[in-house]
């Protein structure tokens, strides 16, 4: 059975193993594998909630891992936001080598950790954690493996150290109040009564206006499904999990959703937003590109936008990683350009498949010429670097037209169709519209045609 001890903080629901659990020779017993759990922002919940805030994310997190391993081990809360855990009954990590169970554990608690709302005096809090895990050599023998094994969830915090300012824990709360009923409707799947937010997905077009009825590809937007049963856009949504350095785990599962989307139609190309906190290597994308290498036909067909509201936490790292995505096959757009992060370095850093022009542009052009000036020089630099330059925002005939005599031949917006959530490509191949792969002017990735040579 599992215990729970007592720790300094006081909470704990069963006493009695403390002090063979702070026994040093203990915590290293070669019959157990040891996790530390760690939550990354328990000085932003004991900052923003105080430190009943700070107990309950810390016995909240006691109490899933208590929850996932019942009689296998034992779980120990420390001080400062740190979780031990030793588990015995080894079988209850999974299938696979002992490290590889260990490693897929860990991973996929570090995912689920910050999707589950924690009560703490009326408010939903959420946790992010890393953790490590430790085989003793012992217990590796006993497996039939060589020396003892540690390792490490390697998924980083992106979220900004609390700052000095006075409003901070305001800020901190209503953001977590934004994004709780997001992140728990990804675990729960349904909308009910606790706030949850079920996540739907509406797919808006990127037409050709030159030639209509051509589609270039289909964007993927969040919906989010409200007690009243209409799906609203995401507002500040995004904005706050990037605030809260939380965009990636939603992130990760909008694209795996997508990759489902992908299989189940074999001629549509879509697109899904990604933060630029996503732009990094960890192990969840291992999953993703797993996936990816085994079906290269959807990773052809898959378009990562890059959206430019957050900073880049390294460029070099993200370089990295959008280089070993096109080489799966898929292609990057940089969103939000001439607004967003995103500088003309780096576009060149990146070379983009497709650069997205900035609704903002479009929206000057129509008021004041002497702005929409500015459109053809936008659009010319994404050309001059290769991509294919789409413009957002396209919302009347009027624009459509000034777009296209700027040389804005892919354009999004309300005027060739407002996001929504039917799939209108299960109208091919007798619908109205066509898409870009079918129509042979899909453009070529150049890192799979060119090889090394575009290895940067
Ligand atoms: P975005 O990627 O720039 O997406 C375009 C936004 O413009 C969407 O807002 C779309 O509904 C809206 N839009 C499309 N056509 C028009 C138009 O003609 N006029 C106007 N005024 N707006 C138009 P939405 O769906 O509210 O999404 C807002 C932002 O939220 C997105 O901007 C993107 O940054 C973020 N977002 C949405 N879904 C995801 C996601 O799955 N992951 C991430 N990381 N971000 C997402
Ligand atoms: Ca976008
Ligand atoms: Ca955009």
């Amino acid at each position: 059975m599992v215990q729970v001890a007592h720790n300094r903080e006081g909470n704990g629901s069963a006493a009695g193993n403390v002090h063979l659990l702070r026994h040093p020779k203990r915590l290293s017993d070669s019959d157990a594998v040891h996790f530390s759990i760690r939550i990354e922002n328990y000085a932003h919940i004991r900052r923003a909630y105080g430190e009943e805030g700070a107990r309950a994310a810390l016995s909240g997190v006691q109490r899933m891992l208590v929850d996932l391993f019942r009689a296998d081990g034992i779980v120990v809360p420390e001080a400062n936001g740190e979780i031990d855990v030793l588990i015995w009954n080894v079988e209850a990590l999974g299938a696979g080598s002992l490290p590889d169970a260990c490693r897929v554990w860990l991973d996929k608690f570090c995912w689920l950790a910050p999707l589950l709302s924690i009560e703490a005096s009326g408010h939903f809090i959420h946790v992010w954690v890393s953790g490590r895990w430790e085989i003793p050599g012992a217990l590796m023998q006993a497996h039939g493996l060589n020396a003892g094994q540690s390792g490490a969830c390697n998924i980083g915090f992106s979220g900004a150290w609390p700052d000095d300012r006075s409003d901070w824990s305001d800020r901190y709360r209503s953001d977590v109040g934004l994004v709780s009923g997001l992140l728990s409707g990804i675990i729960s799947g349904s909308a009910d009564d606790t706030g949850r937010q079920e996540l739907m997905l509406a797919w808006q077009p990127v037409c050709d206006a030159a030639g209509p009825e051509l589609v270039l590809y289909r964007e993927a937007l969040v919906r989010l499904l409200d007690d009243d049963g209409k799906a609203h856009p995401p507002g500040d949504v995004f904005l706050a999990l990037e605030r809260l350095g939380f965009a990636r785990v939603v992130d990760h599962y909008v694209v795996s959703r997508v990759i489902d989307e992908l299989e189940q139609a074999p001629d549509v190309i879509l697109a899904v937003n990604i933060s630029a906190q996503s732009v990094r290597h960890d192990a969840w994308w291992d999953e993703i590109k797993s996936r990816l290498v085994a079906l290269p036909d959807v990773a052809r067909r898959l378009v990562l936008e890059i959206t430019e509201t957050a900073a880049m936490p390294s460029v070099s790292g993200a370089v990295r990683f959008v280089t070993s995505m096109r080489r799966l096959g898929c292609r990057i757009a940089l969103d939000d350009f001439g607004t967003g992060y995103a500088s003309i370095r780096q576009l060149l850093a990146f070379s983009p498949d497709f650069v997205k022009i900035d609704r903002f542009f479009v929206r000057r052009a129509s008021v004041c010429a002497a702005e929409g000036a500015m459109l053809p020089h936008l659009i010319g630099i994404g050309q001059a670097l290769g991509a294919t330059v789409v413009v957002e925002g396209v919302e009347t005939q009027e624009q459509a037209d000034i777009v296209l005599a700027a040389g804005g031949r892919w354009q999004q917006g309300y005027h060739w169709g407002r996001p929504s959530l039917l799939r209108t490509w299960h109208r091919a191949p007798n619908g109205e519209r066509s898409d870009a792969t079918l129509a042979g002017s899909w453009p070529e990735n150049p890192i799979i045609s060119h090889g090394a040579a575009y290895d940067r």
